[in-house]
């Protein structure tokens, strides 16, 4: 699917979810889904100056990031503090926690979804450890094939 095809897509989503996609979050939004690695606010910062010609301060595009998990357009990597778009905007169904795949050579992110069981199977060995899993996001941390060929 086409960029601009998920930018309609994610505005959709937006106003579904009581929200606006507006210029700048439009923007940021696109920053992450011309890449695929994870990004942290100040790469975004730069992509967007190079991008769109437009100075966002990183406090701004924090709030800008917030609102996009909030409707469930962008992730965020808990092991990096980076943020990544969701690899499901295009498509209509919902997800349950996503799992991530981090090279830890390139820093390309793949989002799966692997482990439903895995993470069930997770609360119930922490249950009986007296624990409640609160947040199975997963970040698995991995070479990719690329990398390993040239290693
Ligand atoms: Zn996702
Ligand atoms: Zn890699």
């Amino acid at each position: 699917m086409k960029s601009e095809a998920v930018l309609q897509r994610a505005a959709q989503v937006c106003a579904d979810r009581g929200g606006k996609l507006t210029t700048k979050r439009r923007q940021v939004l696109a920053g992450l889904l011309a890449s695929d690695k994870a990004l942290s606010a100040y790469d975004l910062a730069d992509k967007c100056k190079e991008a769109f010609g437009v100075t966002l301060f990183p406090m701004s595009i924090y709030r800008i990031l917030e609102f996009l998990q909030t409707v469930g357009l962008v992730h965020r990597l808990k092991t990096t503090n980076k943020f990544i778009a969701c690899a499901h905007i295009a498509c209509d169904h919902a997800h349950d926690t996503p799992q991530f795949l981090i090279c830890r050579e390139c820093n390309r992110v793949e989002e799966v979804g692997i482990a439903n069981s895995l993470s069930e199977g997770l609360a119930k060995t922490l249950d009986a450890l007296g624990f409640r899993l609160m947040n199975d996001q997963v970040e698995l941390e991995c070479v990719c094939h690329n990398c390993s060929a040239t290693a």
